[in-house]
């Protein structure tokens, strides 16, 4: 059953409260096979793929697997995208990895199954305040995290996913150029302390990775002894300071399934288990503890927008065509140079 609920920002300076469907439904083994069906079908004749990201619902990602199209983190779901001959992309994840999606191929039609799924860092990051504050340090290039909008994209001089941050600034501070990061402060403030490029960052975080809480953590490693603990950097630094691995969602599922130990404490939207799991089909997966419902905790590590995705609305936007991610062509094509820059720097590593 679908819940409705409130996600309230915590961040002052973007106060916004809004209605997200915090599940996706559960459909019983017949109806979930129709529907699957109905998504090959409509798929096929609309010359489309699916690309979907690690904290959707499993039926998202398994009817994406199943059909050609493709599961992945942020920097992949780009690379898949671009390199698709198919006249139509249904991008399932938040909006931010449509307009990607549409920025390095506006030949194709580019839909989502909602275009209410957010991301808090895109929403706590507008175009505007960015600009003012960039202004301040205008001996310094500015480098965002590909969780923004297309209009910060096209003001930035680089776009770069977690998967290849730490290089990426390693690369750039070699160079010794002077760097702004936005928008995640956590993630900005790990990349400080992994290659002391002192970057001036920005204040927003993720609503999802924010809530995972050190002292609970520490409670559970200890009663876990055995445990590796997998982190991803957008969780505050308290917690990533108890991390064996620290890494994006491709990254932490490799962890998974390459260190030797039975359990693993995952500190990421817990969807990402569904992928771990088929990677790593004998490990033992434990959620990384929040604040618990009823405490501080929103999402309790799972992503809300992300939940707004399922086999109903991906069967509507299929047939109706509809939920077009569309980008004004001036923005688009200032937005291509920096997220392409990231693509062609992803080549060499
Ligand atoms: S998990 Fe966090 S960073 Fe990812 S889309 Fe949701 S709010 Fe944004």
């Amino acid at each position: 059953m679908n819940k409705l609920t409130s996600v309230k920002f915590l961040n002052e300076s973007f106060p916004k409260t809004i209605d997200v469907l915090n599940s996706s439904p559960v459909y019983d083994a017949q109806i979930k096979e129709e529907k699957v069906n109905l998504i090959k079908k409509l798929l096929k004749e609309k010359d489309a793929k699916i690309i979907a990201h690690y904290y959707t619902h499993a039926d998202v990602q398994e009817v994406a697997e199943l059909t050609g199209g493709n599961v992945s983190d942020s920097l992949e779901m780009a690379k898949f995208g671009a390199n698709q001959s198919s006249k139509m992309l249904i991008v399932a994840g938040v909006r931010f990895m449509g307009e990607t999606a549409k920025i390095l191929n506006p030949e194709k039609k580019v839909l989502m199954p909602t275009l209410k799924a957010e991301c808090s860092l895109d929403l706590n990051c507008p175009a505007n305040d960015l600009l003012e504050f960039r202004k301040k340090y205008p001996d310094r290039q500015l480098v965002v995290y590909a969780n923004t909008s297309a209009d910060v994209k096209a003001m930035a001089d680089w776009v770069v996913t977690s998967s290849i941050a730490v290089k990426l600034i390693e690369y750039l501070n070699k160079q010794k150029i002077k760097i702004i990061w936005a928008p995640d402060k956590h993630l900005g403030g790990y990349l400080n302390d992994k290659t002391n490029a002192n970057m001036k960052l920005w204040n927003a975080s993720c609503i999802v990775h924010e809530e995972f809480k050190a002292s609970s953590l520490l409670k559970l490693i200890k009663e876990n002894k055995d445990a590796a603990v997998l982190v991803h950097p957008e969780s505050p630094k308290e917690v990533i300071k108890l991390a064996d691995i620290v890494g994006s969602t491709s990254q932490l599922i490799s962890a998974c399934k390459n260190l030797p130990n039975k359990k693993m404490i995952v500190a990421t939207d817990n969807r990402i288990f569904y992928k771990m799991q088929k990677a790593a089909p004998t490990k033992i997966l434990i959620e990384a503890p929040t604040g618990g419902r009823g405490a501080t905790c929103i999402s309790c590590a799972h992503c809300p927008w992300m939940a707004m995705n399922n086999l109903d609305n991906l069967i509507e936007t299929l047939v109706e065509e509809k939920n077009e991610i569309i980008i004004n062509e001036d923005v688009r094509k200032k937005a291509f140079i920096s997220t392409n820059k990231m693509i062609e720097f992803a080549k060499t590593l």
